[in-house]
């Protein structure tokens, strides 16, 4: 029997991977990477597809953002050389861009490439490490745990492939509580987490919430701990907030982002009997159409009403108030916006089409209006804003 394939997890940053990196214009190809040792393009991958201006800068822009670009696979065809079997596209992506062949476009709108980019940002992206799987065996032993993990099974996800990197003394004491089916607090915290508890849901939820959301940091930096005392810590102040405020329980809870509330809002005091009242009325109000609002709407002290997604007025009692109003403002020669009628300006007189107004609640929501016909007035479009956001 042939020895089994085996696969290491190793972590190498955009520079190392980018060193060298030779692209063949003519044939849209990356070839080489790794200073020399890393095939980029074997001959049986596909061609790179990704110079479309838009999934070639979309690679870019994840790693400036921190996003993690997912797992890479490389076949070890030598003593220290390697080729990609999965991964190209990115590599050749970020290849591109640090050899100044590939733009991308900044907040402000300008043109920019690795050596227009500032020191720092440019210093993050060549630093940036990127999870790579080094696979050893033969080609058909990888060809076909390949298609295993990218067909057959369940790859693997943002946290396991965190714990796989940083696995030591912090991770298994950190899995121990927050990934065990067994521990009885798991039962108390699924009412306010989203997820799977063995595909280590509540454990990335717990670091993004003690890390800010950087988690990769936080368990590079914390790695070698014997304890979790301040992941365990912060996510019991989290939790024990949450169950203090809220005093009913509402599966629209889960997975809501406790730990950014809770910064902002725990040094507020609130009355818990009011809260849970509210919630409860706007849990009951058929106008509200995203209920998974209602607690940070609630805790901002019902100014952002965005948050709740609102009822909007159905197509045909917006057609059919247009109508009977601008008949009505025909016939008495002024504006068919009632704001516009009572005016100064040119505007007095002034038939808006249909596409130029809005509707609006006569009475607010928020003082109880409903969204009915009866409730509904058209107004331009310049006064529907401006009474908007009062
Ligand atoms: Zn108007």
């Amino acid at each position: 029997m042939e020895a089994p394939m085996k696969a290491i997890l190793r972590e190498i940053t955009i520079k190392d991977i980018c060193e060298g990196f030779v692209y063949n214009e003519f044939e849209g190809k990356g070839l080489f990477g790794l200073n020399g040792k890393l095939v980029i393009q074997p001959e049986y991958q596909r061609n790179y597809i990704y110079a479309d201006g838009k999934r070639d800068v979309a690679v870019i822009e994840s790693v400036i953002k921190g996003y993690p670009l997912g797992l890479i696979y490389f076949n070890k065809t030598g003593e220290d050389t390697y080729e990609v079997l999965d991964g190209q596209q990115r590599i050749t992506s970020l290849g591109r861009f640090m050899t100044n062949k590939l733009d991308i476009i900044d907040a402000e709108g300008r043109n920019q490439n690795i050596s227009s980019l500032a020191a720092d940002i440019r210093e993050r992206i060549e630093q940036t490490k990127l999870l790579v799987y080094i696979c050893e065996g033969t080609e058909t032993q990888i060809r076909e745990w390949f298609r295993t993990i990218n067909i057959a099974g369940i790859p693997l996800n943002e946290q396991e492939m965190l714990n796989a990197t940083y696995y030591g003394p912090f991770v298994t004491k950190a899995k121990a509580e927050f990934s065990n089916s067994n521990n009885p607090l798991v039962q108390k915290w699924s009412a306010y987490m989203a997820g799977n508890v063995k595909r280590q849901d509540y454990l990335h939820a717990a670091l993004s919430w003690v890390s800010r959301g950087d988690v990769a940091s936080y368990m590079s930096k914390h790695r070698q701990d014997t304890d979790i005392n301040e992941l365990q810590t912060y996510f019991n102040s989290v939790i024990d907030w949450v169950s203090a405020t809220f005093k009913d329980v509402y599966k629209e809870m889960c997975g809501r982002e406790w730990g950014r509330l809770y910064e902002e809002y725990h040094t507020k005091a609130y009355m818990p009997d009011r809260l849970a009242k509210r919630v409860e009325e706007l849990m009951t109000d058929e106008r509200v159409t995203d209920k998974k609002g209602i607690f940070e709407f609630v805790l901002g002290e019902e100014k952002d009403t965005r948050l709740l997604h609102i009822r909007v007025f159905e197509k045909s009692t917006i057609r059919s108030v247009y109508m009977h109003q601008t008949q009505a403002a025909r016939k008495a020669g002024i504006s068919n916006c009632p704001l516009c009628a009572i005016g100064k300006d040119a505007n007095r007189t002034r038939i808006y089409k249909e596409t130029e107004m809005d509707a609006d609640h006569v009475t607010a929501w928020s003082h109880g209006g409903s969204t009915t016909i009866g409730n509904c007035q058209m107004l331009c479009t310049t006064h529907n804003r401006a009474k908007g956001n009062k």
